[in-house]
């Protein structure tokens, strides 16, 4: 695979292009955010590696560029593990998967796989279910015509399920996707938080699209659940 790496560190940049081309793979390195954009934009990578913290401009604003120039080169973004709203934010900027740092050198090679085997798509920004729908770019959110306002978990929460619409989202996961590990497992911030949107998504509209599944968790229905 020709793959791009975007580290500013040199010691990580030249750790991963060691270890990817140890793995037969043909790597370059771009060292800030303006250059990450040239050179992706430039020449076809199959897979472009991406650390967040860069001069110039961040990781989130490298993918936000690319996928607005409409290339859609697969993009694995590197996370520190303390910073989990990155995740989510990464994926609305258009990144195809991310990594928790430190992470080993089989893990990224497998994921580059993957991905790379899924190739460039252009993915649809908006995510709908019935009449509500969401665009993770903009973190904006609406039923029907309605924009709802939403605070910025709130709006996580929403986005969660309607990425996985009709699943029964367990608290465990929902603490772990939108929170992170910072909650114990006894804590009920799940519940209050599924109440706070349900004031807003559900209650004004007469309806009651996000279901509790008893021992379970919660889910939010399928149009056609009726
Ligand atoms: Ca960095």
């Amino acid at each position: 695979m020709h793959l791009l790496v975007v580290e500013d560190e040199a010691r990580m940049a030249t750790l991963l292009r060691r270890g990817l081309q140890e793995e037969g793979h043909t790597v370059d390195v771009a060292h800030g955010g303006p250059d990450a954009v040239w050179m992706a934009t430039e020449a076809p990578f199959d897979a472009i590696v991406l650390d967040i913290m860069l001069p110039g401009f961040d990781g989130f604003e490298v993918c936000r560029q690319l996928r607005q120039r409409g290339c859609w080169t697969p993009i694995l973004m590197l996370t520190a593990r303390e910073s989990v709203g990155d995740r989510v934010h990464g994926l609305d900027t258009g990144a195809d998967d991310y990594l928790l740092k430190p992470f080993s050198f089989d893990e990224l090679t497998a994921r580059l796989r993957a991905l790379a085997r899924r190739g460039a798509s252009p993915r649809s920004p908006r995510l709908q279910v019935g009449d509500l729908h969401l665009d993770p770019a903009a973190r904006r959110a609406w039923r029907g015509e309605v924009e709802i306002a939403l605070s910025a978990r709130e709006f996580s929460l929403l986005e969660l399920f309607l990425r996985h619409p009709g699943e029964v989202l367990t608290r465990t996961r929902i603490l772990e996707q939108v929170w992170d590990f910072a909650y114990e497992a006894g804590s009920n911030v799940v519940d209050q938080y599924v109440g706070y949107l349900r004031r807003k998504i559900d209650q004004p509209f007469n309806r009651r699209d996000l279901e509790t599944v008893r021992g379970a968790g919660y889910r939010l229905r399928l149009p056609e659940d009726g």
